[in-house]
Order: structure tokens, then C-alpha cells, then sequence
């Protein structure tokens, strides 16, 4: 059996700086730090920061006044900063910077008078938070049901940042169908778009592929499709225990990916178990995008 990497994969530049505020926050004020929801979505991320003294809720009301909270990757509503405000919390906001570019469009269009149309999935974490910035409708990728405005209504279409580059382009065709003057935000992020990309690619080379990370993780689903959709097997798995031998019946070629927020050690323990004969991995699709640590929180970094 060879086993080929796609490239990119595993952790993006938002995820790396989610996980380096809780540690900061944590080497600042020491346990416990509250995190609410998931700082990234992935189990081996959260039990990591958990061990060293972070603690995860699901939401505000569970965290005792007074206390350090760091706001998840994902973005939040402002509802959940005015509840914090009421508990004497001190947040410390790890959303990532392309998610905030998209609040910052919605309140902007929101000031403009624009109707948004937010494309995403309902009750996703990111989607909770974008939804809290302005009015908006917030349509499906897969089955946009396309609100109905007055038709001279001036439309703005923002995303969630990690759905499929496909399914919404076909929403955002759907969308201008009824409203062709609509407004487009290409909100879907670099390191959806790049991993999307390149396990298209790699699709062709296989037999069948493997998506590492979690079941609750975007990025990851949106892989699994996308391999799908190129007609090929794709099975998303966090732990090789989850590794069904008759996947590989007949089968020499495997690919390998993980999404945004897997961890490259969920990739080797998987290599590890299959033990292939060969390890291919291109040389291209490096990403050298770095986010800094934003000025509100630097002084995290000082002594
Ligand atoms: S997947 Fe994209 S939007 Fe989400 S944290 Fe990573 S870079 Fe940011």
C-alpha cells in the first residue's frame, strides 16, 4: 500500500492562533481559563488544552462570575459579550480574523441598508456568531431557499467561511437568479478553498482517501464531499480504532488529508497504523499565512 498526503493540510493559520491565545492565557493567569464552546473543533486540540488547565463550556451562563473566558475560534454573537459584560468576565476573543472580516461586512451592509443573505449552516457555531452581527436570512448551500424580497431590494450575500467552494457557488448562482444586482463577498476562506483544492487533485491520483479530524469539524465534511463528488471512497476518521480493513480491498493508492483544525499528530498515528510502503507528498501547496496575536490582546505576551 502507498499512502499520498494532500498538501495542504491540517491546522490553517486561525486555529493556530485560537490555540496560542488560550495558551497565553493561560501562562498570564493561570487555571482554570473558561473556553466557551470548542476552541477549535477537534477533541485531541481540546483535551490538549484542557490537561493544562482550560476548561470548556457550551455557554456563557456556565461560567462563574468573575472568571477569564477566551471566546472560541468560530466568532460570537454580541449577545454572548453583553452576558459575559453582566458576570464581570474577562474575555479574551480567539476568533479568527477572517471570520471577523465577514462581521465586519454584515454590519457594514447592515449600516447601508443592504438585506443580507447569509450563506451557512443553521446552528453552526461561526454561523451563530455572523447571524448576531445584523438582520440577516441565512439560506443553505446545498438547498438555498431563496428569501423573497421586494425586487428592487439592494442584496448583499456574505458565507460562512468553511463551506463547499462548489455547493456555494451554486447558492450564490441560485441567489442571483432572483436578485441579479446582489452584492458577493468570496467569504469562504484560504484554507478551506486550499484544502478543497488540492484533495480534488489528489482524488484522481487514488483509490481512496481518508479525512482526518472531526466529525463535527466543517472543514472535514466539506473534504469528505468534495472527494465524493470526484466519484471516489472517503471515509472521515479521528483515531485509526475507527479503520475498517475492508476499506482497502483491492486498494494500493490511499490519500490522506485533514482539515483546518486536525493536528498533524492525528495524521501520524494513522501512518503509523497502516505502516504503507511508500509515503508520497508534493512539494508544492505550502501556505505561509501567519496571524499575529491581535493588538487587544498583545499584552497577553508580555511579562
Ligand atoms: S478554517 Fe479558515 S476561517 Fe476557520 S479558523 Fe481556519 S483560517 Fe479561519
Amino acid at each position: 500500500m502507498d499512502v499520498y498526503l494532500a498538501k495542504p493540510r491540517g491546522f490553517c493559520a486561525g486555529v493556530e492562533l485560537a490555540v496560542e491565545i488560550v495558551d497565553l492565557a493561560l501562562k498570564k493567569y493561570g487555571p482554570p481559563i473558561y473556553v466557551k464552546h470548542q476552541i477549535v473543533h477537534n477533541s485531541v486540540v481540546v483535551a490538549k488544552i484542557e490537561a493544562k488547565g482550560a476548561i470548556t463550556v457550551n455557554s456563557v451562563e456556565e461560567i462563574p462570575t468573575d472568571s477569564i473566558v477566551v471566546f472560541s475560534a468560530h466568532g460570537s454573537p454580541p449577545s454572548d459579550y453583553e452576558k459575559a459584560k453582566k458576570r464581570n468576565l474577562t474575555v479574551l476573543d480567539a476568533i479568527c480574523p477572517l471570520v471577523t472580516k465577514v462581521h465586519n461586512e454584515a454590519k457594514k451592509y447592515s449600516a447601508e441598508g443592504k438585506k443580507i443573505i447569509l450563506i451557512g449552516h443553521k446552528g453552526h457555531q461561526e454561523v451563530l456568531g455572523t447571524s448576531g452581527q445584523a438582520k440577516m436570512d441565512i439560506i443553505d448551500d446545498k438547498n438555498p431557499d431563496i428569501p423573497k424580497y421586494d425586487k428592487s431590494s439592494d442584496i448583499a450575500i456574505i458565507t460562512q467561511t468553511t463551506l463547499s467552494v462548489k455547493d456555494t457557488k451554486n447558492a450564490v448562482e441560485s441567489v442571483k437568479k432572483y436578485y441579479p444586482k446582489s452584492i458577493v463577498r468570496n467569504d469562504i476562506c484560504y484554507a478551506t478553498t486550499n484544502r478543497q483544492k488540492a484533495i480534488e487533485s489528489l482524488s484522481t491520483k487514488v483509490d481512496i482517501i481518508l479525512v482526518i479530524g472531526a466529525k463535527n469539524s466543517s472543514n472535514c465534511n466539506r473534504l469528505k464531499e468534495t472527494v465524493e463528488k470526484m466519484g471516489k471512497p472517503a471515509y472521515l476518521i479521528s483515531s485509526p480504532r475507527e479503520i475498517k480493513k475492508e476499506w482497502f480491498q483491492k486498494k494500493n493508492k490511499i490519500g490522506i488529508t485533514s482539515g483546518a483544525s486536525t493536528p498533524e499528530i492525528q495524521v501520524e498515528s494513522i501512518l503509523k497504523y497502516l505502516s504503507p510502503k511508500n509515503i508520497y507528498e508534493s512539494k508544492e501547496g505550502n501556505e505561509d499565512i501567519v496571524f499575529t496575536i491581535p493588538r487587544q490582546l498583545r499584552f497577553l505576551t508580555k511579562k
